[in-house]
């Protein structure tokens, strides 16, 4: 299936020179919706990933993991922006262009040997997954991988990443 033809490209958005890759239109389509998780699934078999947990990071990255989880058999955890999380929560500042950003995750959520799967709509700079996976590995999760709809493959947001698996449908 042609998934790119799905992906809606929005000129200027959030700022002039920015070329947005709109998922909302792939959620839309039925068809689509349903060949993006089964591809992701068949993907994380076919690499041997067997999580306990998907972890998601807000909000795309909820849209497309809880129904990936589902289908492994696995848990789902949120990861979101600060203050969103009503429990006591780990967090991780990092480094954004200009400023800093952080993640949050719930405390009671994730142990350490917990096998987990980190699931994002789209990589860009590689700086949100980067935080993630350091976050659960301070933690002591086992990260087993990535999975992303969306590679922004010029800006080479990979080489942030660790040398774990990491599985892409669309690049750019
Ligand atoms: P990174 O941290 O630079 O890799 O940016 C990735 C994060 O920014 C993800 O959570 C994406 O949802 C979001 N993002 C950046 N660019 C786009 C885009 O073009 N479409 C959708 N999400 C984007």
């Amino acid at each position: 299936m042609d998934l790119k033809s799905l992906i809606r490209d929005i000129p200027d958005f959030p700022k002039p020179g920015i070329m947005f890759r709109d998922i909302t239109t792939l959620l839309n389509d039925a068809e689509g919706l349903r060949y993006t998780i089964d591809t992701l699934a068949e993907k994380c078999r076919d690499k041997g990933l067997n999580p306990d947990y998907i972890v998601g990071m807000e909000s795309r990255g909820f849209l497309f993991g809880v129904p990936l989880a589902y289908q492994l058999g696995a848990g789902f955890i949120p990861v979101r922006k600060p203050g969103k999380l009503p429990a006591a929560v780990h967090s991780i500042e990092y480094d954004l262009e200009y400023g800093t950003d952080t993640l949050e995750i719930h405390q009671d959520a994730v142990a350490a040997h917990h096998k987990v799967l980190i699931v994002d709509d789209l990589i860009a700079t590689g700086g949100t997954a980067k935080a993630t996976a350091e976050l659960l590995q301070k933690i002591g999760c086992e990260v087993l991988g990535f999975a992303f709809i969306i590679e922004l493959t010029f800006l080479e947001g990979r080489k942030k990443l660790p040398d774990l698996p990491i599985i892409t449908l669309v690049e750019y």
